[in-house]
This record gives C-alpha cells, structure tokens and sequence, in this order.
C-alpha cells in the first residue's frame, strides 16, 4: 500500500468509504477509529490500539493491514500494533536488531517512526530541552511537556491555538505548539478525519479538549457533552428498566 503524497493538497477520495459507512466499523472505539483509518488512508505508517477478536480483526484485514498483538492473548481489550505491510516488517526488524534490552531512547525512535510523528517531536519527547529552565520554574513539582506549556502560555495571553492540534492522538505529544512539522502532519490528519468519520474526529477533538489547559477554553461544549451523555444514559436505564417490567408481567 502506498504512502499518500506529504503535501497540504486536500485528498478527495476514501480507499475504503463502504467500511466507515458500515455498523460494524460503528462497534469499535472511536478514537481508536480514528487512529486506523489513518493508517488505512495511507497517513500514518502504523498505529496501536485497542480492538477485539471479532469486527478489528475482520476490518484490519479487509484495509490489507498487518496487526500485531500487543498484550496478553486472553484479556478483554487486546491491544494491538496494526500498520502497513512495509511499515510492520520494518517494526519487527528493529525490535530484533534491538535486542532483549532496548533503550527508552531506542524503543521510542523505532514506535515515533511507526506511527508517523515528526522526528523533532520524538527527539524532544526523549530528551525534553526546549524552554526546560522556563518549565521547571513554571511547573516545579511536575515537569510538563514543552507542548502543554507553550499552549498554556498562548490561552493565558488570550490567544487561540492552531486548531489542528485538536488532533493529535492520544499517545502524541508534539516538540511544540507551533511546531511546523507536526501542525502539517495534522492538519493532513484532521481533514481526512472529518471527511471519513466526522464522530471520531469529534470524539478525538474532545479528547485533546479534556488533555490540558483548553479544557478551560472549551468549557461549556465540554459540560454540554456530558448532560448529553447522561441523558442518554438516563434514556437507556429508563427503557432497560420499562423492558424488565414488561418481561415479568
Ligand atoms: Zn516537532
């Protein structure tokens, strides 16, 4: 499979379209969604992610993608590493040529460069150097990311924050919030997102809402959300209870 072209030029197409139109693509995780149909569109080298032993697996292999279990073959939510052909050989070559005791360092290079992250951001996520003096006097008891402190640097003074960093997926932390390479990576993210699932790319906007300082920001959709979910939760205690009284009568 190939690689999409790295340019901004907005791709119109789906490879697979039918699939996120499906109830079965509908029963997985939606960030999790998210983070596979990336791969399958061509965006993102490989991924890890939760899934399951029914609809995930019968999807990866109709996307022609490779998957690699991750975690202990009985537990309930297996977690996997799902990628491209290619991009899983390459995987699986490193961890060998790392050897039984790989580095932080090493172990964090091979898994940045399968799921698509700019190297600066990788580099920094290792090794933390930019504005280090200024985070530690600003956050002393835990160290932050350079991200998460240049973002609430850029609220505090009243500014808004690119909106494409509303994308990042959960296991991503940018070198930056002004980072160029990472804002191009997703701003490519975002708009394929929002054509092929807009409730994953909501649910993943919302995700990073809850992550940091833009909790603040997005205060009231935040708070909105939550009444709607508990409604709807109401709604279904209230008919689950109905149901069990119609079924003793
Ligand atoms: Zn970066």
């Amino acid at each position: 499979m190939e690689d999409r072209k790295h340019t901004d030029a907005e791709p119109t197409t789906l490879r697979f379209a039918e699939i996120y139109q499906s109830p079965e693509w509908m029963t997985l995780d939606p960030i999790s969604r998210a983070q596979l149909m990336l791969v399958a569109e061509g965006l993102k080298p490989g991924t890890m992610i939760h899934g399951n032993f029914t609809s995930f697996e019968r999807i990866v292999k109709q996307m022609n993608l490779e998957m690699s279990l991750n975690t202990d073959p009985y537990v309930l939510e297996p977690a996997f590493t799902v990628a491209t052909a290619k991009a899983m050989s390459e995987w699986l070559r490193q961890e060998i040529m790392m050897g039984e005791k790989p580095s932080r360092a090493e172990c964090h290079r091979s898994n940045g460069e399968l799921l698509g992250y700019p190297k600066c951001c990788t580099e920094e996520y290792i090794r933390p150097m930019k504005n280090i003096a200024e985070r530690k006097q600003y956050s002393p008891k835990k160290l932050i990311s350079n991200f998460e402190f240049e973002l609430e640097q850029m609220l505090s003074r009243g500014e808004s924050y690119p909106e494409e960093l509303d994308f990042c997926p959960p296991p991503f932390t940018p070198c930056s919030a002004t980072c160029p390479e990472a804002r191009q990576v997703l701003r490519r993210w975002k708009h394929i997102l929002e054509i092929a699932d807009p409730i994953a790319a909501q649910e993943l906007r919302e995700f990073n809402w809850r992550r940091d300082a833009r909790a603040f920001v997005h205060k009231t959709e935040l708070e909105k959300k939550y009444e709607e979910r508990h409604a709807e939760y109401l709604r279904h205690r209230f008919r689950s209870h109905i149901e069990n009284i119609a079924s003793c009568e």
